[in-house]
């Protein structure tokens, strides 16, 4: 049994551990959430009978009330028709403000339950028991919750902090592959904007991680939210630093969605860390040595890293114009600085201007 280790502690504890259910639920009845004896669980249809259910009857057990609301899996069901249905089941079921909202699943529930959470009653408190790589290492922490909306994704949401994150590693083991790589993907994005040692680490243990090894699991984790955490309570509100976290990210989302999410968040990632890394070396920041590194890091964790045909270029560069970074009408991006950094352009400036053109020789070569 592995120990459980905090993370950090300020406004509120990450877990990482084996199996938290029950820690969970002894936390709460530890006071974790005042005095409140109602918790609305918000879960998904694949998660619902490995953690929601059994997280559902230890809460029944221990007297106190819940229920559980189930959205069907993917990315689908962040919307606002989804929330209101649960507000209006909760409102139903004579929730109240007294209650707390436990969301347990990835990261759609995660940022659904989150935004529901904050205006629910004007606000309640939630907790959050994040089941994939990709909430552990990304949507669990920082405090951003949203719905996505026909003409844009998640852009209608708050900054809404919960009151502690459980990150189980042993939900890993259930994760379908491809599902586990999409959240690699953003691990070997953390290591290349802040840490060679993480980066180092992956290279040579990417076996043991997916094949669960309880060690290199945990390692990655905790280096996961330690960077992510780092970055996000520094610069809650994205005034600058934040920007750090979108290396890979602008040609990611872009590639994300003109494959009309074909691809899933990490893999389209995966192939947006290796433009900007292209940019990043035609701009002299990287060598063509390291930028193999990261290809080859990327292909050794099962994720792709060439933009595949179907992808309309033209499309593609309309896309990236609707990126939140563009200033001015010009494109901006993150570029690393060799392995385990990024180039900083000025006080709290992680983005710089560049050129149709030059994204034009990244796309078609
Ligand atoms: P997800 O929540 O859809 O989970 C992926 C799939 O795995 C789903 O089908 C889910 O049902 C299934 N699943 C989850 N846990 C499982 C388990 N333990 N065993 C078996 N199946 C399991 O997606 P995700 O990849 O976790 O998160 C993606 C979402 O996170 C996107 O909506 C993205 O916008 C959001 N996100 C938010 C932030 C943020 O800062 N708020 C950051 C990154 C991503
Ligand atoms: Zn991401």
């Amino acid at each position: 049994k592995v120990e459980l280790k905090k993370v950090v502690d300020d406004s509120y504890d990450i877990l990482i551990g084996h199996n938290l259910k029950r820690t969970l639920v002894e936390d709460i009845s530890n006071g974790l959430l005042g005095k409140i004896k109602k918790f609305a669980i918000i879960t998904d249809t694949n998660v619902l009978d490995i953690y929601a259910q059994p997280i559902y009857d230890l809460l029944v057990e221990k007297n106190y009330k819940a229920d559980i609301f189930i959205v069907q899996a993917g990315e689908k069901s962040k919307t606002r028709e989804t929330k209101s249905k649960i507000e209006d089941a909760m409102l139903e079921k004579g929730y109240r403000r007294d209650c707390a909202v436990i969301a347990i699943g990835g990261g759609v529930v995660s940022d659904l339950a989150g935004f529901l959470a904050g205006t629910y009653g004007r606000g309640v408190p939630f907790i959050t028991y994040a089941t994939t790589l990709l909430a552990a290492a990304d949507a669990s922490i920082g405090g951003k919750t949203a719905v996505d909306t026909p003409l844009a994704t998640n852009l209608i949401g708050l900054f809404n902090q919960p009151k502690k994150v459980y990150i189980d590693l042993e939900a890993w083991k259930t994760l379908p592959d491809r599902q586990m790589y999409s959240g690699m993907a953003e691990t070997i994005k953390h290591a290349c904007m802040a840490s060679k040692e993480l980066f180092d680490f992956l290279q040579k243990n990417m076996e043991k991680i997916y094949s669960n090894d309880i060690t290199a699991c945990e390692y990655i984790a905790n280096y996961n939210c330690e960077i992510k955490y780092k970055v996000v309570m520094k610069d809650e509100r994205e005034s600058g630093l934040r920007e750090v976290l979108n290396l890979g990210h602008t040609f990611g989302r872009a590639i994300e969605t003109v494959s009309d999410y074909r691809l899933l968040h990490g893999e389209a990632v995966a192939i947006g860390l290796v433009a900007q890394a292209y940019l990043a070396k035609e701009k002299g920041y990287m060598t063509e040595s390291d930028v193999k590194k990261v290809i080859a890091l990327l292909k050794k964790a099962n994720l792709p890293t060439e933009i595949p045909e179907y992808i309309d270029r033209e499309k593609l560069i309309e896309k990236l114009y609707t990126d939140k970074k563009v200033r001015d009408g010009k494109l901006r991006f993150v570029l690393e600085k060799g392995i385990g950094d990024v180039v900083c352009f000025g006080e709290n400036l992680y983005a710089t201007p560049i050129s149709e053109e030059e994204i034009r020789n990244i796309i078609n070569n």
